[in-house]
């Protein structure tokens, strides 16, 4: 959607009935649903174009949300997942999967109960969403930053925003609007680059609301020592990864993980990131032990492993390696176990094999911390909860104000949790402020 401008004057007007700050998912459908015929309704979006952040979801593909029941939602987003009830009671995964049907977007169900458009492009659920707010002739102006808001005594909203287009100290390039409703749906800390930076903390903090401190959740994490470096490139589809705090076990999942940029990735690492971030803050000394024939017990691998020396009998120990692991895990193993490579499988001793076998079962990687939060999926913390009516979205603490999507203090698991998340809570939050702006017309 292009932005309306002509050369010396802004697009905009200086009052407004709602202003919307934050074009991602949550800020969009609350614009299509607080819409009221003859009200002023605008979308204020930093970035150059709206929905950058949506655009990337599901490596450009859009999980759009799950087919789980409520309370497997719920229990996805950890202990603060109860809080979005009300939201999932009013619009849920169906609902939102109809609504996009009624924007002319079909789906497809796939594996793990992910929903996706069956274009198999993001841009369908975000041109079908600018589509509905063009018809509906609400505006959003890209390239303005909300920078400052303030509360006047009348309860009035003052919003300053800066346009990115102009260079900095420009006279112009600040201008200031007036409201009686703001809904701040300007996502979380992640992924900067597409225009959530953490502003809308500020913003929140400014309006007198508590933060909870940001941390990066869904973010690959780092290792000490080489193996992330010699592994660089290695997907390991089904494996066992537990996580010890010193000797404790404190966390044990199965599925899929990966080593890429020298950091350790992967849906099952990135599900439990956010607590092993939380631990190291702490300063807990955490490891990895990563269980890669997790349907092998120990003596059932020792078995497969002596079959293997049997049937290689003319063949050497890396030969062996082969059978069990994938190609670029070889020389680590070999290094790890002290095994030479080219000797023949006969000449393995009952401690190498035993080696081989532990490290199978249990290859350590002690960890140093994440990623930054700029490659987290998500943002966890956030706009504390308990200062949002979980029933209409709005702010406990000022009249008028709203909060939707992931300034909020939610974050959920992958699999389309966090998506319908900002979808739902929008929703709420937009049909909230159509309500508001209806009882001042009566
Ligand atoms: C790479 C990646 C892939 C993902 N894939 C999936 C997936 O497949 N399924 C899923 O469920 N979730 C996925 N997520 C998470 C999901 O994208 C987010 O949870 C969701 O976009 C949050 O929506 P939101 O509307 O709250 O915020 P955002 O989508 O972050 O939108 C906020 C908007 O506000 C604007 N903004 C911020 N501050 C200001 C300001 N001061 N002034 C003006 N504008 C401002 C930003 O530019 C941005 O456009 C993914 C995240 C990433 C990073």
């Amino acid at each position: 959607m292009k932005r309306k401008k002509s050369e010396n004057s802004n697009p905009l007007h200086n009052e407004y009935d709602l202003i919307i700050i934050g074009a991602g998912p949550a800020g969009l459908i609350a614009a299509i649903e607080s819409n009221v015929n003859n009200v002023r309704i605008i979308v204020i979006e930093q970035k150059f174009k709206p929905a950058m952040k949506l655009r990337i979801t599901g490596k450009g593909n859009c999980n759009i949300t799950n087919d789980a029941g409520v309370e497997e939602f719920i229990e996805n987003f950890g202990r603060n997942g109860k809080f979005l009830r009300q939201s999932f009671n009013k619009f849920f995964n169906e609902d939102l999967i109809s609504y996009f049907n009624e924007l002319g977007v079909d789906f497809e169900l796939e594996r793990g109960g992910r929903y996706y458009p069956k274009s198999g492009k993001a841009e369908t659920i975000v041109n079908s969403l600018l589509q509905r707010l063009d018809d509906l002739n609400i505006e959003i102006v890209t390239n303005f930053k909300a920078e400052n808001i303030i509360v006047r005594k009348s309860g009035e909203f003052e919003i300053r925003l800066s346009d990115k287009e102009r260079p900095d100290g420009d006279l112009q390039s600040s201008l200031t609007l007036k409201t009686e409703r703001i809904l701040l749906a300007t996502g979380g800390r992640s992924y900067p680059g597409t225009g959530s930076d953490g502003s809308g903390f500020v913003l929140a903090e400014g309006l007198g609301h508590t933060i909870v401190p940001i941390i990066p959740a869904l973010v690959p994490l780092k290792g000490k020592g080489n193996i992330p470096e010699e592994l660089n490139g290695l997907s390991i589809r089904n494996c066992r990864v537990k996580v010890f705090s010193g000797d404790k076990k404190v966390d044990d999942q199965f599925g899929e993980m990966e080593f890429r940029d020298n950091e350790i990735a992967g849906p099952v690492i990135l599900s439990m990131s956010k607590d092993i971030v939380k631990k190291i803050k702490k300063d807990e000394r955490i490891f990895l032990s990563i269980d890669l024939k997790p349907s092998l017990d120990y003596k059932k691998l020792d078995n497969r492993i002596l079959r293997e020396i049997k049937d290689k009998k003319n063949k050497n120990c890396a030969d062996i390696l082969k059978t069990l692991l994938p190609g670029k895990a070889i020389n680590l193993f070999l290094t790890l176990t002290g095994i030479d490579g080219s000797k023949n499988p006969g000449q393995l001793t009952s401690e190498e094999r035993r080696n081989l076998n532990n490290l199978l079962k249990g290859l350590r990687i002690p960890i140093k911390g994440s990623a930054s939060i700029s490659k987290a999926l998500v943002t966890s913390g956030g706009v504390s909860l308990g200062e949002i009516d979980q029933v209409t979205m709005g702010s406990k603490i000022i009249k008028g104000l709203y909060f939707a999507g992931e300034i909020m203090d939610i974050d959920g698991e992958t699999g389309g949790f966090n998506l319908q998340a900002a979808f739902s809570t929008g929703w709420v939050a937009g049909r909230s402020l159509k309500d508001s702006i209806k009882k001042q017309g009566e």
